[in-house]
C-alpha cells in the first residue's frame, strides 16, 4: 500500500523556484532514502510534505490530498519528522519533553526509553544539558511520542561522534524491523545502504534516478552524487 505519494512537486521561496519536479512514493512499511549534494532540494521537499511551505503538484499521504492541510492538520495524519538541528525544548527536562510530543498510539515515553537508553538515564535533565548525540536521539523520541505512521529523518546523524552515529543507525534498524515507513536524509551511502529499501536522487531540485537500493552502482553515485 502506498502511504505517500509526491507526484511532479514543485515549489518556490519567493521568486526563487526550487523544486522543478519531484517524484517519490513510499510504501508502508518502506524506507527510503533521499540522497543529492548540497542545495539539491532536500530539506525543501521535507517542507512541501510537512506543509511548511506550499507546494504545487500531487501530494497524497495515506489517500489524502495533503496539499489542501495545513501543516498541524497533516501532522495529525501521522508525519513525524525529526527536522534538520533537532530542535526540542532546551528548558525542559527529557521526559517533560517526550510528554510534550505525545499523542495516543503504542508508542510512549517507557518504549522512547527502551529505543534510546540514554534518555532513561537522562529522564530529569534539561533538554539543554544533553549532548548533540543526545539531543538528536530526543528529537527522534519527539518525533515517535506524536505516534506517526511515517518518520522523516532531516540529517539525523549530521555532526555527530561515530557511536553515537552507530547507535542511531541501530534505532532506524530496529524501527524498520517494527515496520515504520520512514524517509531518511543523511550523507553516508554506506549507512543508507543498509538502512533502506530505495533510493531517490534529487538534482537541482528534480528527481533524477529512483530504484533499488542495490540498483545505486558506482556509477549512479558518481554521475549524481559526486561520489
Ligand atoms: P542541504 O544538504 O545543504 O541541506 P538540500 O538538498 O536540503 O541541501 P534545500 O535546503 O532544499 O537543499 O535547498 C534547495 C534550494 O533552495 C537551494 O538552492 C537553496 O539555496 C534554496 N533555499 C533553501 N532554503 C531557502 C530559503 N529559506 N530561502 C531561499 N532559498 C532557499
Amino acid at each position: 500500500m502506498t502511504l505517500l505519494s509526491l507526484t511532479q512537486l514543485t515549489a518556490s521561496y519567493g521568486a526563487t523556484q526550487a523544486l522543478f519536479g519531484v517524484d517519490l512514493d513510499i510504501a508502508a512499511g518502506e524506507a527510503v532514502a533521499m540522497m543529492g549534494r548540497n542545495g539539491m532540494g532536500k530539506t525543501t521537499t521535507v517542507r512541501c510534505i510537512c506543509r511548511m511551505m506550499p507546494a504545487q503538484g500531487t501530494l497524497v499521504f495515506d489517500g489524502q490530498d495533503l496539499s489542501r492541510l495545513p501543516s498541524h492538520r497533516a501532522a495529525r495524519l501521522g508525519i513525524g519528522l525529526v527536522p534538520e538541528g533537532r530542535r526540542c525544548f532546551r528548558d525542559l527536562s527529557v521526559a517533560e519533553n517526550l510528554v510534550a510530543a505525545a499523542r495516543p498510539g503504542a508508542w510512549h515515553a517507557g518504549r522512547v526509553e527502551r529505543l534510546f537508553p540514554r534518555l532513561g538515564e537522562r529522564r530529569r535533565q534539561r533538554a539543554a544539558s544533553l549532548s548533540g548525540g543526545e539531543q538528536q536521539m530526543l528529537a527522534i523520541g519527539r518525533a515517535l511520542m506524536t505516534n506517526p505512521r511515517m518518520l522523516i529523518l532531516d540529517e539525523a546523524t549530521e555532526g555527530l561522534a561515530p557511536t553515537v552515529r552507530a547507535e542511531i543507525w541501530a534505532a532506524i534498524a530496529t524501527l524498520k524491523a517494527d515496520g515504520m515507513a520512514m524517509l531518511v536524509i543523511d550523507k553516508s551511502l554506506k549507512e543508507l545502504r543498509g538502512a533502506c529499501d530505495r533510493a531517490v536522487i534529487l538534482e537541482r531540485g528534480r528527481s533524477v534516478w529512483a530504484g533499488p537500493m542495490r540498483a545505486l552502482t558506482t556509477q549512479v553515485a558518481n554521475t549524481h552524487l559526486g561520489l
